[in-house]
């Protein structure tokens, strides 16, 4: 088979098979090809991954700042020179077209691999002077074992958004990729051993839920980072819990993106065009409710559809091509589905909505106007190509309807009143927002959500302080007082 790896999991730096677990399918969705056979995890192999990590892990932790650090930063090199190559094996994993995973996936990895490297050496604790004399100092520890549970939707990025903190702060991790994208991960714990990492330190485990299930609730794990559903998130960190464990959500979401009609209208369609169509609309940080104020609403919708009548539909390995299949049909699916729930709940269809018939997961970009805020497509997230546009009249009332929603991943709003974009900000409940732009996720800046979608945050100098923790020493200086 085309992308058939050595074996289905990375365990102390070495490919390992066991074919006694249930068989997983990789199917390359813009052909419906099976392109590699692996096998989920058995109870075994999850026990040889989390011994590994353990062990490893005093080593790793025991190194210096600097020498862990140069491991990242060179496994960040490798994965830059690499690629076109993982970009290539990202595009039959995910369907995502090249143009897309040349500049989104191993690129955002490794700019995760580089910015954690870089700070490794200077992770510390800080010292506290009190009073005669007496002082205090930190000392920032690594937790231990930390287990790594991906989304189909961005494996290699999800893979590394994890690993690079995980390990920068002195942690080994167990990463179990979702089984609809199992290739990627394996590449990036190759890369990291070719980097330098010991054995150990970076494993991964194949499986579905239920390996996700055994991971989490094994004592020898002393955190776990999600990135999946909210009601994945509920049972996870739930599991977590029973153990006292550290954890990360990076959950779902419904976002919104207000455009007042004194926004730049071509900056707001292809905000809106980023926000509900890259990576056709699989991202948890989509705002998929489009509030458009009504002055401009029918020049939005104009404008909004002449651009996505030049989307270029087609094989995601041209790079040419900047809309492709979505990850499986049971996801397409699901949001054709929704598609039929809007139409059936009086929304109107502006663009889109149907299958694309080729063979693969493809269906149109999809636009609904007049969308009301009760509607099935306003309230659950679709995860696909399938964008609501409501109307609204004034900020105030805009701000409250963004708002109504148990999610609370991402917000942004398009105007050119300065501060009527700060207010609207200071108001979203919302983890990440955006003023004039939507859905870029650099590695300096944290990224998550608040509300259901989620717990924690990602990226930036504030993952450090979900990676590790801090152990107080209190330093007497002088005769110790007791009362009897
Ligand atoms: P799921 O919640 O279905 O799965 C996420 C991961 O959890 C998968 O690897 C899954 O394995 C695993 N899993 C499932 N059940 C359990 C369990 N009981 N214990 C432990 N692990 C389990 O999400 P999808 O893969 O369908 O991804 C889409 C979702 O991810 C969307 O809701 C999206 O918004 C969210 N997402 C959030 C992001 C963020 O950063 N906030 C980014 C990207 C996506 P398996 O697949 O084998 O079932």
């Amino acid at each position: 088979m085309k992308y058939q790896p050595k074996a289905s999991h990375f365990i102390d730096g070495e490919y390992v098979e066991d074919t006694n677990g249930a068989p997983i399918d990789v199917i390359y969705p813009a052909t419906g090809e099976v392109i590699a056979r692996l096998h989920s995890a058995t109870p075994e192999i999850v026990n040889k991954a989390l011994n590994s990590a353990k062990q490893a892990q005093a080593e790793w932790a025991a190194m210096s700042g600097t020498e862990r650090g140069r491991v990242l930063r060179r496994a960040a090199d490798i994965m830059r020179d690499r690629n076109y190559e993982l970009s290539v094996l990202e595009t039959h994993d995910t369907g995502k077209p090249l143009q897309e995973t040349l500049v989104a996936d191993a690129t955002s990895g490794a700019d995760a691999l580089e910015y954690f490297g870089g700070l490794t050496a200077s992770l510390t604790g800080e010292h506290i002077p009190l009073g005669g004399g007496d002082f205090v100092y930190t000392i920032r520890e690594a937790l231990g074992v930390c287990v790594g549970i991906g989304a189909w939707n961005y494996p290699t990025q999800i893979a590394c958004w994890k690993g690079a903190p995980a390990l920068a702060c002195g942690n080994t991790m167990v990463f179990k990729p979702s089984e609809t994208t199992p290739l990627s991960a394996l590449k990036v714990a190759e890369i990291l051993i070719e980097a330098g990492a010991p054995k150990g330190v970076y494993n991964v485990v194949q499986g579905y839920g239920d390996v996700g299930a055994l991971l989490v609730t094994d004592p020898r794990v002393a955190k776990v980072s999600l990135t999946g559903s909210v009601p994945t998130g509920r049972k996870v960190y739930a599991a977590a819990a029973d153990g006292m464990k550290h954890v990360t959500m990076e959950l779902g979401g419904k976002s919104p993106m207000i455009v007042f009609d004194d926004a730049n209208i071509e900056n707001a369609v292809s905000g809106a065009i980023l926000g509900n169509f890259y990576s056709s609309g699989q991202v948890c940080s989509n705002g998929t409710r489009v509030f458009v104020q009504k002055g401009i609403k029918e020049a939005f919708l104009a404008r909004l559809s002449e651009r996505l009548a030049t989307a270029k539909i087609g094989d995601p390995l041209d790079e040419d091509i900047n809309f492709g299949p979505m990850v499986s049909e049971n996801q397409m699916n699901i949001a054709l589905s929704y598609v039929e729930k809007g139409k059936a709940e009086g929304a109107r269809l502006v663009f889109g909505g149907a299958r694309i018939a080729v063979d693969g997961f493809y269906m149109q970009p999809t636009v609904f106007a007049d969308v009301t805020d009760n509607m099935t497509i306003a309230r659950e997230e679709i995860f696909g190509p399938v964008m609501s546009v409501l109307d609204f009249d004034t900020e105030e009332e805009v701000l409250a309807r963004a708002n109504d929603t148990e999610f609370g991943l991402a917000a942004g709003v398009f105007t050119n009143d300065l501060t009527r974009a700060h207010r609207i900000v200071a108001g979203f409940e919302a983890g990440t927002c955006y003023i004039n732009t939507y859905n870029l996720a650099p590695v300096e800046a944290p990224f998550g959500g608040s509300k259901m979608s989620g717990v924690g945050r990602e990226n930036s100098k504030l993952a450090i302080n979900h990676f590790s923790e801090m152990k107080t020493v209190y330093v007497s200086m002088n005769d110790v007082e007791a009362p009897y």
